[in-house]
């Protein structure tokens, strides 16, 4: 029997992450988490991080980690925002700037963590389509509208556009806030970063997960002009200050201060992701060009369904994505070389069944 409270619920469809397994024999890519262990610095932070200091909370200005990023950045300690990873970043973004009745735009095909906030915050909004090349058009983001979000690269599909792409988007956009979701940015794309100089009307939002190989820890980052940052802060202040734990303060800024360990990783991602691309294609699956640390594909001959299905069954996770344009495609995580080795022999026997 319905209880008189229930109809006091919030109702909502939450964003869905991959799938999480304990079995340490599954190899796993099906949420784009680095192959390769966070830097030796992190560990040596760990190791030596004093339980004692948590008596204390946090600095709610997280003042050292946001000098460690400005310095790597270029930037100064004002035009750096943190949060508990770019998801709560970008939620809090939402809530700061996109608060007109008017639409805010997104692609079509995107994060599909966008239309959840909207319908969390209330936010209007109206999907863009890609073109029939999976790109996006700068101009159909011209209409008045709320306010633009978008991935570059973008996700599912991990193409990347340069920065003349991003001037087109802010000069068709000078009276709305544009979001710049940099997730997958250090895997060989272009950062919009430089064009912070020039456009007060840009964020752009990053995140230690993928390059960093700091998912677990929870960092994510908006870069803006300083008025941008201050009304992040204040929405963040009106809801809670303590979202950084002292922990990962300490951890993450060991992690941009090892540049070194940083390239070396972000390079062999891709080294890697170029050779799986060559072998997917050599198997006959299409595969979209991609800057990020995974690749979107598919085989005109076996569904994606299936060959999701029969690579779980050998322990191999991927992700499927049940939604129009790419419900026939796989999307790959890259690995080390050894498990895409065994990706690729689970999929010449899947494809000779
Ligand atoms: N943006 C995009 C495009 C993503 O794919 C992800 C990862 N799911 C995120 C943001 C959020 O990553 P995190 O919260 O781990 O920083």
């Amino acid at each position: 029997m319905n209880k008189p409270w229930q109809d006091k619920l919030r109702q909502i469809d939450p964003y869905v992450p991959g799938e999480q397994s304990k079995d340490p024999d599954i190899i796993k890519l099906n949420a784009n988490e680095n192959p390769y262990a966070p830097s030796p610095r992190v560990q040596e932070v760990l190791r030596t991080f004093s339980a004692e200091g948590l008596r204390k909370y946090p600095d709610a200005n997280a003042s050292h980690l946001k000098q460690v990023l400005a310095t790597h950045y270029g930037l100064a300690p004002d035009q750096v925002f943190l949060g508990n990873g770019s998801d709560d970043v970008l939620a809090l973004c939402f809530q700061a700037f996109f608060c007109s009745d008017k639409p805010i735009f997104f692609p079509d095909l995107t994060y599909s963590f966008y239309p959840v906030w909207c319908s969390l915050f209330r936010t209007p909004y109206q999907t863009i389509p890609l073109d029939d090349q999976y790109r996006i058009r700068p101009a159909d983001y011209a209409p008045q509208n709320g306010g633009v979000i978008l991935p570059n690269p973008n996700a599912p599909t991990g193409i990347g556009e340069g920065l003349a792409f991003i001037e087109q988007l802010l000069t068709v956009n000078p009276d709305s806030i544009v979001i710049i979701d940099e997730a997958y940015i250090d895997f060989g794309g272009q950062s919009a970063v430089p064009l912070l100089k020039k456009y007060e009307n840009l964020v752009v939002v990053q995140t230690m997960s993928k390059s960093r190989s700091l998912a677990g820890l929870r960092v994510g980052f908006a870069l803006a002009n300083p008025a941008l940052i201050a009304t992040l802060e204040a929405v963040k202040n009106s809801y809670n200050s303590y979202t950084m734990d002292s922990v990962t303060l300490e951890a993450a800024a060991a992690s941009v201060e090892d540049d070194a360990y940083f390239r070396d990783t972000c390079a062999q991602v891709m080294r890697t992701r170029e050779r799986a691309s060559a072998e997917l294609q050599a198997l006959g699956f299409s595969v979209l060009p991609s800057l990020t640390n995974f690749l979107l594909a598919t085989h005109p001959q076996k569904s994606a369904r299936e060959i999701f299905e029969a690579l779980k069954a050998r322990k191999i996770f991927v992700r499927y994505f049940n939604l129009p344009r790419v419900d026939n495609h796989l999307r790959i995580t890259i690995g080390t070389d050894a498990e895409m080795d065994a990706l690729m022999q689970a999929l010449r026997e899947i494809l000779a069944a």
